[in-house]
């Protein structure tokens, strides 16, 4: 597989166009931006740069590419995403070289990431032929009731940087199986990814038009799509304060919206496990992708009588990372994903320090080219602190004590946040009651999986509305319609 096949899109000088109406162009501006591989600080792209005119034109295409999409019978829309499917697998290694160079995450990571997007595609091609409406009995003879599910319409979508390939797959995969069409914003900082997606899709036979991807200045894009008549549908993955400002634009509108916004994820560990093995195990979920997660561990509660093993290792551990550039097999952690994150958590930790914590592990940049920021311990953390009221978004864990069952659950459910929660335990009562108590969209008891294609996936509280992924993530693209007939 050479990097011919992802041509023009993401090859390998990444050179990202926008595509609109089945076409890779440089935009009626010609402007572009660089790409900046964060492991090096080096520019290895640009990407283009979308006008008003553009983003009409992917409006215009969008609309037309619906017109055609949503009659194709649902068997013939899932062996396009199959289709596509399987290329991607075929292009898994270039994809994953591309999402490193971009975004940062060690090579390995990366190829899961790829070849999630696959699994969900697959996901989605299954679950869009059993869009399922229902026969209603009708109150007066001869008259028949059916309640339909029709495509909503042409979609805008909103993803992120964190993981610019799989976030991207979770909209489109679900939006299309249901029968609509997308203006997919891709994320600016690494979009090759996102593009090599919409590439596959497009060898795989999707009609031009049907989806779109756009790049640019991502406040004018989304003001100009959410506006616009054509687009039925909002999606964003992204911060809560963005996430808000789009839900407020959508709502004027009378537009639904998808929302899956931050988090800030309590751990509570309870005294009846391992907490020397436990450390050690959970340290590997919070500092995947240097913690750029929305449901990274985030708070961990530890239990009194297991606080002082659990931390001990838990610092250990997170010494032993080894954070490197993502193209090396020995790297465990990346960089930071671009250089605004690398400021914003060099400034939070300063303000931990300031605020009386203990930086146990990490708590300074590593080196100084590439946006490297080790893996940071806090302990002892006001519980006023704005790192355990606002989302770190990093390689940052936060460790504080517990005694009581009922106290740790509401300091747990006391931010704004509720995007995941997890607990660990031996007991099935207290595993039992945690289940119930959290406030969070996705609790794991004894595990980080919360995610994948075939689960319901979003928040409660600030951390949005609507889910992605599981019957749930195709309906959120689905409208009911009421049809009323008789023999006539
Ligand atoms: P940000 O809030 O500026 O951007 C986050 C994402 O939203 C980016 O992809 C960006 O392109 C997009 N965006 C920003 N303004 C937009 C607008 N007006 N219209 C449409 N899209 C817009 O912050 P950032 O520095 O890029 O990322 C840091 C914060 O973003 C973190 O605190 C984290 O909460 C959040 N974030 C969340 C996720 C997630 O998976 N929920 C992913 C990435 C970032």
């Amino acid at each position: 597989m050479t990097a011919q096949a992802l041509k023009p899109a993401a090859a390998a000088a990444h050179e990202c166009r926008l595509f609109i109406a089945g076409r890779w162009t440089a935009g009626a501006g010609d402007d572009w931006l660089p790409i900046v591989n964060p492991a090096t600080e080096a520019p290895i792209g640009r990407h283009a740069v979308a006008t008003a005119a553009d983003l009409d034109e992917a409006l215009d295409a969008a609309a037309a590419g619906f017109r055609i999409w949503r009659d194709w019978a649902p068997q013939a829309r899932s062996d396009v995403l199959r289709k596509a499917a399987a290329l991607i697998r075929e292009r898994l290694e270039v994809l994953a070289a591309t999402l490193t160079a971009e975004q940062g995450k060690p090579i390995e990571q990366a190829r899961m990431e790829i070849g999630n997007c696959a699994r969900g595609f697959e996901w989605a091609a299954e679950e869009g032929r059993r869009a399922y409406g229902r026969v209603i009995p009708a109150n007066v003879p001869n008259l028949t009731w059916l309640a339909t599910r029709e495509p909503i319409g042409p979609v805008a979508a909103f993803t992120p940087w964190n993981f610019p390939a799989s976030q991207a797959a979770a909209k489109i995969g679900s939006a299309l199986a249901a029968g609509c069409s997308m203006v997919l914003k891709g994320p600016e900082d690494a979009p090759s990814p996102a593009a090599g997606l919409v590439q596959a899709l497009a060898d795989a036979g999707l009609p031009p038009g049907v989806l779109n991807l756009v790049l640019g200045h991502p406040p004018q894009i989304s003001a100009h799509l959410i506006a616009s008549p054509v687009i039925r549908k909002i999606s964003f993955t992204g911060s809560v304060p963005v996430g808000k400002q789009l839900a407020a634009m959508a709502a004027a509108e009378m537009k639904p919206a998808t929302m899956e916004l931050g988090g800030h994820s309590p751990v509570l560990v309870f005294g009846d496990v391992d907490p020397v093995a436990l450390a050690r195990t959970l340290v590997q979920g919070k500092y995947r992708n240097a913690g750029q997660v929305c449901v990274s561990p985030t708070r961990f509660y530890v239990e009194q009588s297991a606080y002082d093993a659990f931390v001990e290792t838990f610092v250990e551990a997170a010494k032993s990372i080894v954070v490197g550039d993502g193209t090396d097999p020995r790297t465990q952690m990346g960089p930071l994903a671009h250089d605004r994150r690398l400021e914003a958590i060099g400034a939070l930790i300063e303000e931990t320090r300031a605020e009386g914590a203990t930086i146990r592990a990490g708590g300074e940049r590593l080196g100084n080219r590439g946006y490297f920021y080790a893996p940071t311990v806090v302990t002892d953390a006001p519980e006023d602190a704005r790192i355990l009221r606002e989302e770190p978004f990093g390689p940052v864990a936060v460790i504080a004590p517990f005694t009581d069952r009922d106290e740790v659950i509401a300091r747990a459910n006391g931010t704004p946040y509720g995007l995941a929660a997890y607990a660990f335990t031996r007991s099935h009562e207290t595993a039992a009651f945690v289940g119930r108590a959290l406030e969070a969209g996705m609790v794991g008891v004894n595990t980080f999986a919360i995610g994948g294609p075939e689960a319901p996936f979003g928040g409660v509280k600030d951390s949005g509305f609507g889910r992605e992924g599981g019957m749930e993530g195709l309906s959120a693209y689905l409208v009911t319609k009421m049809l009323a007939q008789t023999p006539g």
